[in-house]
């Protein structure tokens, strides 16, 4: 009997192009690999690096009130200690009794439909009773638990107790160590902002949806410090922020209707986090959170100063006072905007008669914004004239521009949609022979133009919008 064929979801589809065309591998592949580990490939680097780019660019190198930041990620365990991670950064455990295999007692509540917001350990754990909830594997499950998703490791040649630290669960507390750094070093004035992209670590209990719940990932933050007196101008702040993080999200050519705003109510928000908001994003396994934004109040300059005995407040010289300022987060997760922009750009169309899968990006993130053709990788002067255009253009684009003789040139467009490559430039006879100019073809229509060669830089630029 014929085994009926599953239908290939778009995940999959997705998973299997970012590893053939060399976006995302899985993290130690050859080894069998290390789950919740992926190693980003070539195209994977130089889209990650785009995103990271208009982050900055947008976030810290447009404004006057922002300070950039690149922490370690090893620290001094009485910061983790002090922000309450040690003691509280913990997700909720359930075992399989028979495999011994965990997982996220939230999880398997919210893929039988019960809406976990606000629910307790206790809470979960009854439900799960009470529901006769079973393992995926068909297994009775024990008792739901707390589990600290803090990876532990050790400092220096000595394994005791003062020599412990941790790979760091966020990127914020990076910034809160260096308040008073940034206050010595350049003195700014309330409202101002420290921003950081870098690695962070959480041991999660199931990683699963791709790169959407890693155990490595990374992470761009802003922590951005108000004066607390002004309650009206704190909440128009978060709300700026909060628009600006959208405006970012347009940057990466991530459909609006995509995109939803969450207020996190009450039951749900940290104790110390007077307001948060998600935004959730339409990914192909449903609606996620992809990034958020909290007002953390002075929870964290205070607990370092109880805990570290310095002083972390900021000197008002216009009213001649002395407190500790107030702080808004916005939150990125990079691997999520990544997933979100690859999986939204993923299209199938027809175009020609033919059936084709092909990224869709913004030219603003697309890893490769040019291809360049000779018509035929046979004919000297052809490659000559392609050769030369090719390096003028890697000059100009910032070197995201590659070089392509194989195959029919039907076939290479196929390769550059498949990777997303917004336009492709195709040199022949008629380029050397006759009037100078190259054709150029459109990734989404397929439409074709001639153009110059003396205006192809400055056509190509306002396209890609660089
Ligand atoms: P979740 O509820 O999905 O576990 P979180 O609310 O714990 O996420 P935060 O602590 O607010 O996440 O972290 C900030 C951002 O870091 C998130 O908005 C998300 O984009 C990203 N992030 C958090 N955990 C992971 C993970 N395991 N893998 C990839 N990205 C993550």
């Amino acid at each position: 009997m014929a085994t009926p064929e599953r239908k290939e979801s778009v995940m999959d589809k997705v998973i299997s192009l970012a590893k053939r065309r060399g976006f995302i591998y899985q993290g130690s592949e050859v080894y069998g690999g290390l789950a919740g580990t992926w190693d980003y490939g070539p195209l994977g680097v130089a889209l990650k690096n785009n995103i990271k780019g208009l982050w900055w660019k947008r976030f810290v190198l447009n404004r006057e009130d922002m300070y950039g930041m690149d922490a370690a990620i090893l620290m001094n365990q009485n910061v983790w200690k002090a922000s309450g991670h040690v003691g509280g950064f913990a997700d909720p455990l359930v075992e399989d009794l028979k495999t011994k295999k965990r997982y996220r007692a939230d999880h398997l509540l919210e893929d039988i439909g019960v809406d976990v917001k606000g629910l307790r350990l206790a809470d979960m754990d009854r439900l799960i009773k009470e529901k006769g909830v079973k393992s995926p594997d068909g297994n009775p499950l024990g008792d739901v638990r707390q589990f600290n998703m803090m990876f532990k490791t050790h400092c220096g040649a000595i394994e005791d107790d003062t020599s412990v630290s941790y790979l760091r669960p966020e990127t914020a507390q990076g910034m809160f160590v260096n308040f008073k750094n940034i206050l010595d070093s350049f003195h700014p004035r309330l409202p101002f902002g420290m921003a950081q992209i870098g690695k962070a670590f959480r041991n999660e209990i199931a990683p699963r949806d791709f790169t959407f719940r890693s155990r490595e990932f990374e992470q761009m933050e802003i922590e951005y410090f108000v004066d607390p007196r002004d309650e009206k101008k704190v909440q128009e702040t978060f709300d700026v922020l909060y628009e600006e993080q959208l405006n970012f999200l347009a940057d990466l050519g991530l459909e609006k209707a995509k995109i939803h705003k969450v207020e996190v109510p009450d039951a749900d928000r940290a104790f110390y986090s007077k307001r948060s908001v998600d935004t959730e994003f339409d990914f192909p396994f449903g609606q996620k959170e992809l990034l958020g934004i909290a007002y953390r109040t002075d929870y964290d300059l205070n607990a370092h100063i109880t805990a570290s005995k310095v002083d972390l407040s900021y000197f008002d010289e216009e009213t001649k006072t002395r407190f500790v300022p107030h702080c808004i987060e916005p939150t990125f997760g990079l691997d999520r905007l990544i997933l979100a922009t690859l999986s939204s750009a993923y299209t199938e169309d027809s175009l020609g008669g033919e059936v084709r899968a092909f990224l869709k990006f913004s030219p603003k993130v697309a890893p490769i914004k040019v291809a360049v053709f000779p018509l035929l990788k046979n004919k000297p002067p052809l490659v000559e004239k392609a050769r030369g255009i090719y390096q003028t253009l890697r000059n100009e684009l910032g070197g995201s521009v590659v070089f392509d003789d194989n195959g029919n040139v039907g076939k290479r467009y196929r390769r550059q949609d498949e990777i997303g490559t917004p336009y492709c430039v195709t040199v022949d006879f008629e380029t050397v022979e006759k009037d100078n100019c190259v054709t150029v073809r459109d990734r989404d229509t397929g439409n074709q133009e001639r153009v110059a060669v003396a205006d192809l830089v400055r056509f190509l630029k306002e396209k890609v919008s660089l």
